[in-house]
């Protein structure tokens, strides 16, 4: 192989018409692909076996691959794509924010205009207007390092540096840096890397499917939160920095706590005056039909991590949204807080949140999913909840989650799951895929979060396939024996 073959060559015709794409060498693409391309969260020797799909195009909640075959993107890429794909105005604000500054560093008392716009414009949407600071990273994760840097500075400049312990959450998912994972509560991810690093802890998800037998929902909510304090008082107050976890978990499966869990969850962070940390990586930018999905919860943090959606995933930015408490200390008299990033507020990267927001909002995009979008989808998946294999559906705004089951039951506690080494998920997520529409398996549960821009005729087709690929799967687990 001529390494320095352009991609180009690796294209078999040009587009002669609009309607009749480009097309590309498949075989050659994941030749190249499973040679050289190390992907995240992947198992190398299961992909070789396969070849990657090549995704080539999107626009609107659809993709194409290699091949030319549509593919509904019930995902919105990883969460992200919340204005859709192919919108030419974001291409043109990055484009021309390359031609006029395509960088410039905000390190050495310098800044750019995209930037500083964004921060306002970020402090104008942020809950109640109350975060007037904004730290900008690169990613989710790098927001999430900055989230545990910046609290334990706080804590320095407050007079209590011994306050260095971080609390997430089993199954929580803040990123994959060093710091990001060891809050996160991913027990796989944790044994491949010795992590947690020292000083962070984790309490239970608040799973009411998992956690709740014999409980109201709201007590449970209650109870779940209780768990923070009984960590607190284990470790001792004097000792606990902050909380951190997600509105609603996201990459853990949907998982929506009870009405009662986030404001229990403030209540006891004030009783003993710990940070509270919302991120909203994936919850922020409308997923829940707010800005913020800590309005939704009902619930006011300290600081509010963020990346994802805030360029609906055109360009990457992730950042930290500070509210008043640490800001007075951090920004107002702190001296120098020595972290940040190169790519800390990219000319590029804000140019695109720009326009994005501005689309979001001229489109009415996250009221949208509160009034029409989300009710929507919340009535479509409770009726794929009559389907025989699913035990139960929950929505929130435009997340959504349906549990595969072997037997159903009257309650969320009654059905008869499968066992997790017959991989359920994967072989529904496997059906789903080759009968393009892309859903995002957790365990036994399928996961969709499609873009916000998605009409609801076309939540109707993309509920029509999802149906239609659970009879596969129905029809397949049937012939293994597998239902009860
Ligand atoms: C995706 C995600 C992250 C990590 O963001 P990256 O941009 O992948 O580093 C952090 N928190 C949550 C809730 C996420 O979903």
């Amino acid at each position: 192989m001529n390494i320095t073959t352009p991609l180009a060559s690796l294209r078999t015709g040009a587009p002669e018409t609009a309607a009749a794409p480009e097309t590309f060498d498949t075989r050659e693409l994941q030749r190249l692909d499973s040679a050289h391309y190390l992907h995240p969260f992947t198992d190398h020797a299961a992909l070789r076996a396969r070849g990657a799909r090549v995704i080539v195009r999107g626009d609107g909640i659809y993709l194409w691959d290699s091949e030319g075959k549509r593919i509904i993107d019930g995902m919105a890429g990883l969460w992200c794509v919340n204005v859709g794909y192919g919108r030419a105005s974001i291409a043109d604000a990055v484009h021309a924010q390359l031609l006029q500054l395509p960088f410039y560093n905000s390190f050495f008392n310098t800044t750019n205009v995209p930037a500083l716009r964004l921060a306002a414009l970020l402090a104008e949407l942020s809950p109640g207007a109350a975060f007037q600071h904004v730290f900008f990273t690169g990613s989710g994760s790098e927001a999430n390092d900055t989230v545990l840097r910046m609290v334990r500075r706080y804590w320095q400049l407050a007079g209590q540096p011994q306050r260095d312990i971080l609390i997430g959450r089993r199954n929580g998912y803040h990123g994959s840096t060093v710091a990001a994972a060891s809050l996160g509560g991913m027990a796989g991810m944790h044994a491949q890397g010795g992590l947690p690093i020292p000083g962070i802890h984790h309490i239970g998800q608040p799973s009411y499917a998992e956690g709740g037998r014999g409980m109201s929902e709201a007590a449970f909510g209650l109870a779940a939160a209780g768990w923070l304090e009984d960590k607190i008082l284990e470790l001792g107050p004097e000792r606990v920095a902050a909380f951190i976890g997600e509105p609603v978990q996201g990459a853990g499966g949907v998982i929506i706590p009870p009405a009662t869990y986030w404001p229990e969850i403030r209540r006891i962070c004030d009783k003993y005056g710990i940070l509270l940390v919302s991120d909203e990586v994936i919850c922020g930018f409308g997923r829940l039909g707010r800005w913020f999905g800590c309005e939704l919860m009902g619930f006011q943090p300290d600081l509010i991590a963020f990346a994802k959606g805030v360029t609906s995933g055109y360009v990457p930015l992730g950042g930290v949204l500070v509210g008043a408490r640490v800001a007075q200390l951090l920004a107002e008299q702190g001296g120098e807080f020595q972290h940040g990033f190169t790519y800390s507020g990219h000319p590029a990267a804000c140019a695109a949140a720009l326009e994005n927001i501005r689309i979001l909002r001229a489109e009415g995009l996250v009221e949208r999913v509160a009034q029409e979008t989300g009710p929507y989808l919340k009535a479509c998946f409770a009726a794929l909840a009559t389907h025989p294999l699913v035990g139960h559906a929950e929505t929130c705004g435009l997340a959504a989650a349906l549990t595969l089951v072997r037997g159903k039951g009257a309650g969320v506690h009654d059905c008869a799951p499968f066992a997790p080494q017959q991989a359920v998920g994967m072989l529904c997520r496997k059906h789903m895929f080759e009968n393009g529409i892309i859903m995002r398996a957790v365990g036994e549960r399928m996961i969709v979060a499609p873009p916000l821009s998605i009409t609801t005729a076309q939540i109707d087709e993309m509920a029509e396939r999802i149906r239609a690929c659970l009879d596969l799967t129905l029809d397949e687990v049937t012939a293994r024996g597998w239902m009860a």
